[in-house]
């Protein structure tokens, strides 16, 4: 495969196929990471607003223009409504504050972070909120459906602040819901995908009704080991013997073939890392191909297993059961 993007739906806008991902780039470091990545070659960078560093994020990439790096046209931002802001009355706002932090006129692509409307955290008591209420111990939910929020989003398209609108963290039925009403379908849809939890099935459909799929923790546990027991517990996937002989076959690095894995597929990937190598190498995966064998190699890895689970936060909450 040599192309290096995906067309969206309905804008046909180019979407490539290698981002950066913002989750846990620490606030101290964020704006020259940003710069860095975008330096390296990264058009793409995926934030959310739980990840608390859209203003570094955003100083990184006004200073990588102000210095002649891009222009504003060739990076696709990406970022995400958070829980607490589902409410009818509180999509703007919330997505007016993301916008401003990030110093941008528009956004690419801003999705939906989970299907999971949570009671509203005014800014000034919390921000970001995360998931539970300021001193709260137990999530709130509030009764704002999907079929509320997402004319939200559209109308943000409309109003051209918006480019595309997707989904992360939905299932089946509830896109089979959303599409039931919806003006405009989600882009893309954004979930745990690796070798452990392919979700041949979700993926297959989901691109079948012409929305993308962006694949998250494409290596796995890695990011999850200081978070959940499953983190702790799996092996790693970039040590994994299956992946390991793949990449030595083919010269490759362990992380290029979980990457290279991924897009064979049409999934976009976003991963993650502060290391100018590590950047450099997660982007370079569009000169070579994996085989047959080496696919069947890696199939034999899928375990159903996930990391990024809200119960396994200990948030009362099986969303995926
Ligand atoms: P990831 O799979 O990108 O892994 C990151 C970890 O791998 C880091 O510890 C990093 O140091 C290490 N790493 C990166 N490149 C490496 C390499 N070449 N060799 C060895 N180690 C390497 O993990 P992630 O951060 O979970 O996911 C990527 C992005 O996906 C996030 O930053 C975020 O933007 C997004 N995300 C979204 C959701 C969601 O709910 N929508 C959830 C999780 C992550």
């Amino acid at each position: 495969m040599s192309r290096d993007y995906v067309a969206l739906n309905r804008t046909g806008d180019k979407m490539p196929l290698v981002g950066f991902g913002c989750w846990k780039v620490d606030n101290k470091d964020a704006e020259q990471i940003i710069y860095d990545a975008i330096k390296v070659g990264y058009r793409l960078f995926d934030g959310a607003c739980d990840y608390g560093n859209e203003k570094e994020i955003g100083r990184g990439i006004a200073r990588a223009i102000k210095d002649g790096l891009v222009k504003r046209q060739d990076l696709f931002i990406v970022t995400k409504l958070w829980n607490t802001f589902h409410g009818k009355e509180h999509v703007r706002e919330a997505f007016e504050k993301q916008r401003q932090e990030l110093g941008l006129d528009y956004i690419d692509l801003f999705l939906i972070h989970f299907p999971v409307p949570l009671k509203f955290v005014p800014f000034d008591k919390a921000y970001p909120p995360g998931w539970y209420q300021p001193g709260g111990n137990k999530l709130e939910y509030e009764r704002s459906p999907i079929h509320q929020t997402w004319p939200e989003m559209e109308k943000l398209v409309d109003d051209g602040l918006v480019r595309n609108i997707g989904i992360s963290n939905f299932n089946v039925q509830s896109i089979i819901e959303l599409l039931s009403y919806c003006k405009y379908k989600p882009a893309t849809l954004q979930v745990e995908n690796h070798p452990y939890l392919p979700q041949k099935r979700l993926v297959e459909w989901v691109q079948a009704q012409e929305i993308h799929i962006t694949a998250y923790s494409s290596f796995g546990p890695g990011s999850y080991i200081e978070l959940t027991e499953q983190g702790k517990t799996a092996k790693p996937l970039l040590e994994h013997e299956n992946v390991e002989s793949i990449a030595k076959k083919h010269g490759k690095t362990t992380g290029q073939v979980l990457l290279r894995w991924a897009i064979e597929r049409d999934i976009a990937v976003i991963p993650k890392s502060v290391h100018v190598e590590r950047m450099r190498s997660n982007l370079d995966i569009f000169s070579w191909s994996l085989t047959d064998e080496d696919r069947k190699t890696i199939s034999k890895l899928d375990l159903g297993l996930r990391f990024n689970d809200p119960d396994s936060y200990g948030f009362d909450l099986p969303l995926f059961s």
